[in-house]
């Protein structure tokens, strides 16, 4: 049941069916998102079910043409669109197999992460990792070190796992969407990109700039964060793709998105698409509309608040250990960045009260890390740093940070081996190894605060000199 608009000028319409349209009185009763009374004529159940598709045969052929000839002279310049000449068909073969592995990588890069950043991410990684057979003998320590600051890190785990899986059952990707869809961290967005970029079959991509320029180009006045809705825009892009050069049609489509139709300025006037659009026509004879009314916004969904408090613990060297390390912990291996290191850190309830998470922190430390700062250690320098708010996608982290350093008591230094029991694997590493291993950008910026703050307050980085208040523990190096 598709709703058709067979003039530019039509008034937007629902993509579903949202609409009551009952076959007793084939009337849709309801008003659509400001759809006027006038343009709400009665439909026929049998119309609608019977109407030709989004785009009428003519359109798809002159749009996918004027797509395509935009994108030849129009696309940017991506490593991850680089292609070699190949003088065989083995030669052609590993270059496709290469395209493929490139063409997912880049596209699991891309999700929710800017082309300009991306790409130095992308060059690093093919450097390291050039084939799937290199990326599947990899670690995921090292994999989470290239990908750190990208965020997202579920993203780099699936891509590890995905190229294991591939490799241990023959090393082939496979070529089609549908089998691409069993790998691990493959959904329909990257398995309709590889297989439609570098196997040429006939499939749709549709990610947030194809539903803003689709939905502008039929004035698609629905929520397209609805499930039904998503739904109808893959339909309608399986539609219009081009069954001789799907992944150049894919990209034009993805790329005009990227680049014209944006979603606040969108630049019409340079649009090989413009005489399809509705939104454009409707806002041409509306001085109150505007096509960036299309797509219409979602509701947002509510963030979660979470606060945490970080202990950035550096425990001092005596005369053995010439230098002072810092101790991290791996987060565990399920849920939000998991199996990433970070600072030790514990969730606390709500704005608490710096007493209350240095409360909770030092119990953690006891539990967790068997650091007992009463007992085992004398408390050098304990401060307050500061604190910040990091955005996940679904989460407010708000993030107090303390620096707590320590000089152990006696000559126990099994603080400084590594550590990995049951419940918690943890390890402490000296400020050159700390500065050059992959963080993520939050924990990257706790330790540049800390370092900062030691910059200012300390005079010599090595000799914290004592709290006044804590002066009665303090243990001179
Ligand atoms: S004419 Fe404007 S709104 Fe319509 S698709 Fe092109 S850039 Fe987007």
């Amino acid at each position: 049941m598709f709703l058709a608009l067979p003039s530019p000028i039509s008034p937007p319409l629902p993509l579903v069916s949202n609409i009551n349209m009952s076959k007793k009185n084939n009337t849709r009763k309801s008003n659509v998102n400001g759809v006027s009374k006038k343009t709400q004529t009665l439909v026929k159940t049998e119309d609608i079910e019977d109407a030709v598709s989004f785009f009428s045969k003519d359109e798809t052929h002159k749009l996918r043409a004027v797509l395509l000839d935009w994108y030849d002279h129009n696309h940017r310049v991506l490593p991850w669109r680089a292609t070699s000449n190949h003088s065989n068909l083995k030669e052609e073969e590993e270059e496709v197999e290469k395209r493929a592995y490139g063409v997912w990588v880049s596209e699991i890069m891309l999700q929710q992460t800017r082309v300009q950043t991306v790409i130095a991410y992308y060059n690093r990684w093919m450097l390291k990792w050039p084939t799937i057979h290199h990326l599947a003998n990899a670690s995921l320590e090292e994999v989470n070190e290239i990908w750190a600051g990208l965020g997202y890190y579920r993203r780099a785990r699936f891509l590890l796992e995905g190229a294991k899986k591939i490799v241990a059952e023959g090393g082939a990707i496979p070529k089609t969407a549908s089998l691409l869809r069993k790998i691990p961290g493959i959904g329909d967005y990257t398995s309709g990109a590889i297989a439609s970029i570098a196997f040429k079959e006939a499939v749709p991509v549709v990610d947030g700039n194809v539903i803003r320029v689709i939905a502008r180009l039929r004035a698609v006045s629905e929520n397209p964060k609805d499930s039904a809705i998503i739904k109808r825009f893959w339909e309608i892009a399986a539609q219009l793709v081009d069954p001789l050069r799907p992944g150049d049609f894919n990209q034009a489509l993805m790329e005009l998105g990227a680049t014209v139709c944006t979603p606040l300025n969108p630049n019409c006037s340079s649009c090989p698409a413009s005489e399809f659009c509705h939104a454009l026509s409707i806002a041409k004879r509306d001085s109150t509309a505007a096509v960036t009314d299309y797509p219409i916004k979602g509701v947002k969904v509510k963030q979660r608040s979470d606060f945490s408090a970080v202990c950035v613990v550096e425990l001092l060297g005596d005369e053995k250990q010439s230098s002072s390390k810092f101790v991290l912990v791996k987060r565990p291996d399920e849920g939000l960045l998991a199996g990433l290191w970070e600072f030790p850190s514990v969730l606390v309830a709500g704005e608490t009260a710096p007493l209350a998470r240095r409360k909770a922190t030092d119990c953690f430390l006891k539990k967790n890390l068997k650091i007992d700062i009463k007992k085992t250690c004398d408390i050098v320098l304990r401060e307050d740093v500061g604190e910040f708010v990091h955005i996940f996608s679904h989460i407010r982290l708000k993030l107090y940070v303390e620096l707590l350093v320590l000089q152990l008591k006696g000559k126990d230094d099994h603080f400084f081996k590594s550590e990995d029991d049951e419940t918690i694997t943890w390890k402490c590493v000296d400020s050159n190894a700390l500065s050059s291993m992959g963080l993520t950008t939050s924990v990257r910026k706790v330790y540049n605060m800390v370092q900062k703050f030691k910059q200012k307050k300390l005079p010599s980085k090595d000799t914290p000199p004592p709290t006044k208040k804590r002066n009665r523990t303090t243990k001179k190096n």
